[in-house]
């Protein structure tokens, strides 16, 4: 038989497939030519078979696919180490989203990726899924170094880095497909972000573009319990259902996480073909949950796995993530038969590229497949001794023992990326010089920040600032009935009443120039006495009184009022208040004209802290002159409410309220 020509031989080799039937050899042997693998087996059978151009001995190394991540954000290298130990909502909004919006530039996220490329080839990985902003610059810098990746352009509802408007991001996402389809090393794709950062509408364009171009559509699901639970309170159902309402299944779904779903959502899952990618020290590190990824192996999904983004995990090392894969799923399913090794290493490569929808390009080396492969050497202390008994000896030994700098040399597509541990053409230090400068600015720019309450507010999307002072008098009232007999009397117009009840809650800062931060839920109290319509408002409290007037009616100044629109644990976590008050109080409101003048008549009854009843009357005002004026009809009002006898008072309820030992 005659000699056929390839350009690399590798030979005596301990081979893992990683095909369907697991198949090894060892000694094995690998023929290439060009971008793809001609010739896999038995050294013997394929050495007689191949005359090659170069040939490579190695011995004392395991020779695999190289290793899908099947999801993460590359360009977060940037962010890596930026905030830690918190929750997700206040990672992503408070810290996240607000240093994104800064400084998240095509320069940025070219960086990002060739920091994330060369940590990903040292590692072992050949192939990536990956979704942020501006991802055209992913693809390009990927593709320069020479790595496979599936690159989604990331749509949100929310004004993002790259757009302003959700169709910017979209007409973005339609221009890199339509340019990138067909490249050899780049699957362009569409990433709508989550359920709950996306519209139906989005949804459904994304899905749209997605069948259009049959490339695979990214999106995270049902990472956490809340997210899950929030899809049943206002869709009435989970999230996997609600998506199969939209069709999105229709395009070729790519699920990152699925940590809270039943099996009816896995079968949905396996009857679309969509791929899940399991990203262990994610799901850890956020305390999201643990996903039951036995079970979907088991009905028969194609679950990869996938580092997520190196701010959130903090690397993008697949051998830790392979390792806890193993782990995890022993204990979440109580039973350390589960997950054997040889599993969790074809998720790190079959079946993550089966999730990616790339199977049949790349995921095993089997002839035909690209050549996507890793050297990794087994000779280390921590590798040592080596059992030939038992040929699954192997996986367990990478997957238990392996560490990811173990991966000597890395090959896509028929290239080598990295010879010998040393990456070929790529100045490491360069990068990281660049990366330390941003690392310098973002910190300035957080230092920045932190300074003012105020400026953490905008930070968080809070844009309504409004300025508003207002001349307000209080009294202490024994009895309301008074009162609310004035109120009764002609010369007092009255336009709306409101009854509420109000639970506040004021953040203390160290610093008393911060001011202070006000919580408010409101309840509408209707006629027949039923709590309704809970609101949400947030208020910022300037520090210090604007002016004092003769007889304690004072200009006070609030600089801030917005709704609410994450919960108080978010800003208790958010804003990291030194102290915290709470009060709760029955409100009676009147909107009056009183003397051609607008006022507001409070009458409240403190409930906790017990205080009793206070009389506040208040109006807006805008200069000194017409507040001068409104101090003059606020003593009339007072009067003409039968108050003016009332002890005054000039403490804001907070200060009432507060325990003496505050005020040291
Ligand atoms: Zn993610």
């Amino acid at each position: 038989m005659a000699m056929k020509n390839a350009d690399y031989l590798l030979k005596n080799a301990a081979l893992l497939t990683l095909d369907e039937q697991y198949h090894t050899y060892e000694p094995g042997a690998l023929a290439i030519a060009g971008d793809s693998i001609l010739a896999v087996g038995p050294e013997q059978q394929i050495a007689e078979q191949y005359r090659a151009n170069e040939t490579i001995d190695c011995a004392g190394k395991v020779l695999m696919p190289g290793l899908v991540n099947a999801h993460t954000h590359v360009p977060m290298t940037l962010l890596r180490g930026l905030a830690d130990d918190l929750r997700l909502d206040v990672w992503l909004m408070g810290f996240i989203m607000p240093v994104e919006r800064q400084f998240v530039s095509p320069e940025f996220v070219r960086l990002g990726t060739q920091i994330a490329c060369l940590e990903l080839i040292r590692t072992g990985v050949t192939c990536f899924a990956d979704m942020y902003y501006f991802e055209e610059h992913v693809a390009r810098a990927a593709a320069e170094i020479g790595l496979r990746a599936v690159c989604a352009q990331s749509i949100l509802k929310f004004p993002t880095p790259d757009a302003q408007f959700f169709e910017e991001s979209l007409a973005a996402a339609h221009e890199f497909i339509e340019k990138w389809k067909g490249h050899p090393l780049i699957v362009p794709s569409i990433g709508p972000h989550a359920v709950y950062t996306c519209t139906d509408e989005i949804l459904q364009a994304t899905v749209e573009l997605a069948l259009k171009f049959d490339v695979p559509l990214q999106i995270h699901i049902a990472e956490t319990a809340l997210e899950e639970e929030n899809s049943r309170s206002e869709y009435g159902m989970p999230v996997v259902p609600y998506l199969k309402k939209l069709q999105l299944f229709d395009a070729k779904v790519l699920a990152a996480h699925c940590v809270h779903i039943d099996e009816g959502e896995m079968n949905t899952l396996l009857h679309y073909q969509a791929g899940v990618a399991h990203n262990p020290s994610s799901n850890l590190k956020l305390a999201s949950g643990f996903a039951p990824v036995s079970k979907m192996l088991d009905i028969g999904l194609n679950v990869g796995i996938g580092t997520d983004g190196p701010a959130s995990n903090n690397d993008l090392d697949m051998f830790e993530e392979i390792r806890l894969a193993a782990l995890l799923a022993k204990n979440v399913s109580n039973d350390p038969t589960a997950l054997p090794a040889r599993t969790a290493l074809s998720m790190a490569t079959r079946l993550g590229a089966n999730a990616l929808h790339i199977g049949d390009i790349t995921g095993t080396l089997e002839p035909g497949k690209r050549a996507d492969l890793i050297l990794v050497e087994m000779t280390g202390l921590h590798a040592s001794p080596r059992f030939r008994r038992d040929p699954n000896g192997l996986y367990a030994q990478l997957v238990y023992t392996g560490k990811s700098n173990d991966v000597r040399d890395v090959m896509v597509n028929g290239r080598w990326l990295m010879r010998d541990r040393q990456i070929i053409g790529q100045d490491e230090n360069e990068l990281l010089r660049q990366a330390d400068e941003y690392a310098r600015q973002i910190d300035a720019f957080l230092i920045r920040r932190e300074k003012s309450v105020l400026s953490k507010l905008i930070a968080i999307g809070g844009t309504v600032e409004e300025e508003s002072f207002e001349v307000q008098a209080k009294v202490r009232v024994q009895d309301p009935k008074p009162v609310l007999e004035a109120l009764e009397k002609p010369g007092l117009e009255i336009l709306r009443t409101r009854h509420y009840h109000e639970f506040d809650t004021y953040f203390l800062f160290a610093d008393p120039e911060m001011g202070t931060l006000r919580y408010r839920e409101d309840e509408f109290i209707t006629a027949d006495g039923q709590a309704s319509q809970a609101r949400y408002r947030l208020t910022l409290i300037g520090a210090a009184r604007e002016h004092h007037f003769r007889s304690d009616v004072l200009l006070s100044r609030s600089r801030y009022l917005a709704p609410a629109t994450y919960s108080m644990r978010f800003y208790r976590e958010y804003f990291k208040p030194f102290d915290e008050v709470s009060i709760e109080k029955d409100r009676q409101r009147w909107r009056v004209i009183f003397r051609g003048t607008e006022f507001y008549i409070n009458l409240d009854r403190l409930d906790h802290p017990n205080l009793g009843y206070f009389l506040e009357v208040k109006s807006r005002t805008w200069s000194r002159r017409d507040a001068e004026h409104k101090a003059n009809v606020a003593e009339e009002l007072l009067e003409f409410l039968s108050a003016s006898q009332g002890e005054r008072v000039t403490k804001d309820y907070l200060d009432l309220a507060r325990p003496p030992h505050s005020y040291v």
